[in-house]
């Protein structure tokens, strides 16, 4: 059954379909979003472990969009809990009347382009059509789970929870035996908390992470009224450092400083500055010289805080630059492993084998166990955009144009798929910056370009072979400039065995990229050819 047709169809209910559902609205096209889950949210409303909470200040992981929200909303915390970050969801949602723009419980199975209608059709899980001029993919980064097939995890007769599927009811962990796998970003805000719940804890680590400590703090009605008084300052500075984080990044190199310097600079970061500690010099990230004075300090703070000196060894991450893994953000991380319930299974070497009723094999020994967490991740950037199937012109999928990874311009659409745009996708900067700064600068500048085109009645919008093929040699070149290529992590597809590798995010920095993309807009959308019904392709 074909129902009502859209000008947008946007998939996606975390804070960038929100944001793209509120904007599109506002500038008079007919839109829907359409959502898997039962309420909006997104990562905040999948991720309801204990300890989830954003490691970008909530001053600037919040919307810049409404000068009234921005002054009402209340953040009690420097770096907001998950819940709290959920109360400010259903809030924007509530305040500027989206619920009826959306549907929940909405998956969506398949998008298909016809070509001579120039429109998309949408097909639900309920095998409802939609059909619309434009999709906006707001599927989100990290929002497809990745569990490892580990053999006999159907027997296990205790319970499995993963991170990133949290349950909304609370989690009893008394008296429990818990297994974690996995110390990622999740892991390490998970651990402390069960740790101090739990009868014991066994982590199975495979891979020791870099963390830096959050250094979290409530937000006191000076500081709050201070921001307030200036918040636009602190947004454009957001906006114009290369993290979108409202701080300006350190300018001097890491190595042109005495050792005395760094270790008093890296002591004040590593006492205030949580997320922000990789950006105290500007070249920590892309010099392997600085790197290693940053990844030695860090490792040195294992050693600190961890008692026992081999369970500190085992912790301290080797053989990969700092940061070019996502650092995790702690909360008394490593002080969790001096607990006596607390155990650290070291899988590097002996993995896990097989899964039984009652724990986890791994290295020959049982390990008993009541509840297994996966703390296991994603099937980052690329998962939720290759989940359904998108069928392209000429009857092409986007798995198989993707096939050996994804190429797009600027990270917002891909040619042979007009129409079709993405918000924070694989070529845009992405998780490598404040994510919500781009789905605002994305939204800011689709909206514009959507805009432009109902004025001048293009009814096809795609980007061109060439403009494709030329972004993404771009976005190879930054990350080879960078240190990011030099670790298997999940920017580079290695979360997933089999996945092709490719450096996905645009490193260049959020700055130079809403540069680039306003170069774009003001040159009449170059890169990306516009058609009328009645005339050629408008521009290219
Ligand atoms: P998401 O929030 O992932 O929302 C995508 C939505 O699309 C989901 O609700 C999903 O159910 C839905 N969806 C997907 N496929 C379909 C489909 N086929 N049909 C219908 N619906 C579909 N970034 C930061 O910058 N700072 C942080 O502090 C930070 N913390 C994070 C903490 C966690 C635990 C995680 C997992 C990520 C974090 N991130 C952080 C990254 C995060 O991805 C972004 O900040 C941001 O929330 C992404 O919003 P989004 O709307 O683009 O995607
Ligand atoms: P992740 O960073 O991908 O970490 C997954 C962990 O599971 C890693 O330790 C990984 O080890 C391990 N693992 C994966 N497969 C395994 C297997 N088969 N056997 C054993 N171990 C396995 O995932 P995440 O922790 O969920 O975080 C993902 C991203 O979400 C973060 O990088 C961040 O961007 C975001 N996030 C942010 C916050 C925050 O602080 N705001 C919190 C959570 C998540 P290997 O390293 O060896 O692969």
């Amino acid at each position: 059954m074909v129902e009502d047709k859209y000008d947008v169809i946007v998939v996606g209910a975390g804070l960038g379909g929100i944001r793209a559902v509120h904007s599109f609205d506002e500038a008079g096209f007919k839109v829907v979003g359409l959502e898997a889950a039962a309420g909006p949210g997104g990562v905040w409303y999948w991720n309801r472990y204990p300890g989830a909470r954003c490691d970008v200040e909530s001053f600037d992981y919040s919307y810049g969009f409404s000068k009234e929200l921005e002054q009402q909303w209340r953040w009690s915390e420097r770096y907001a809990t998950q819940p709290e970050i959920l109360r400010y969801v259903d809030h924007v949602m509530e305040r500027f009347e989206l619920a009826p723009l959306f549907r929940f419980n909405t998956r969506v199975e398949s998008l298909t382009w016809d070509d001579n209608r120039a429109e998309w059709t949408v097909v639900t899980e309920q095998g409802r059509e939609l059909v619309g001029t434009h999709v906006v993919m707001a599927t989100g980064q990290l929002s497809t789970t990745k569990a490892p097939q580990v053999e006999g995890v159907d027997d296990f007769e205790g319970r499995i929870l993963h991170t990133g599927e949290w349950p909304h009811e609370e989690v009893d962990f008394s008296g429990k035996s818990v297994g974690i796998i996995g110390t990622g970003s999740s892991g390490v805000q998970l651990i402390p908390i069960v740790a101090r719940a739990a009868d014991d804890l066994l982590v199975f680590q495979r891979t020791p992470t870099f963390t830096v400590p959050a250094n979290n703090r409530p937000i006191s009605d000076e500081e709050d009224a201070r921001i307030k008084a200036d918040y636009e300052s602190r947004r454009e500075t957001a906006r114009m450092s290369p993290s979108g984080l409202g701080f300006d990044p350190g300018k001097v190199s890491a190595l042109e400083v005495s050792d005395e310097e760094f270790r008093a600079r890296m002591e004040e970061q590593y006492a205030v500055a949580g997320f922000g500690f990789a950006l105290a010099y500007r070249d920590l990230l892309i010099d392997q010289d600085a790197n290693d004075r940053a990844a030695a300090f860090l490792r040195d703070k294992i050693r600190e805080k961890v008692d026992n000196p081999d369970l500190a060894e085992k912790l301290t991450p080797r053989g990969y630059p700092f940061g070019a893994k996502r650092p995790a953000v702690d909360s008394g991380y490593y002080e969790a492993f001096n607990r006596d319930n607390v155990h650290l299974v070291d899988i590097s070497e002996a993995p896990i084998e097989r899964i039984t009723a009652t724990g986890i094999v791994a290295g020959g020994i049982e390990h008993e166990l009541d509840i297994i967490v996966f703390a296991t991740g994603f099937d980052a950037l690329t998962g939720s955009l290759l989940r359904p199937t998108i069928t392209g012109r000429g009857g092409v999928t986007l798995r198989e144009k993707w096939s050996v990874g994804p190429v797009t311009y600027l990270g917002l659409g891909t040619h042979g798929f007009p129409n079709l745009f993405i918000i924070c996708g694989p070529g845009s900067p992405s998780v490598l910056a404040n994510v919500l700064l781009g789905i605002e600068q994305h939204v800011d500048w689709l909206v514009e370009l959507l805009v432009a085109a109902r004025k001048d009645d293009v009814t096809q919008i795609e980007v061109t072979a060439i403009a494709e093929k030329e972004w993404v040699e771009h976005v190879n070149q930054r990350a080879e400039e960078t240190l990011y290529p030099k670790a298997a992590s999940w920017y580079l597809g290695a979360e997933v065995p089999g996945k092709p590798r490719v450096f996905m995010p645009y490193s260049g920095g959020i700055r130079g990229y809403r540069r680039i993309c306003n170069q774009v807009a003001d040159a009449g959308y170059q890169g990306f050819a516009l058609t009328r019904p009645d005339a050629d392709s408008a521009a290219s």
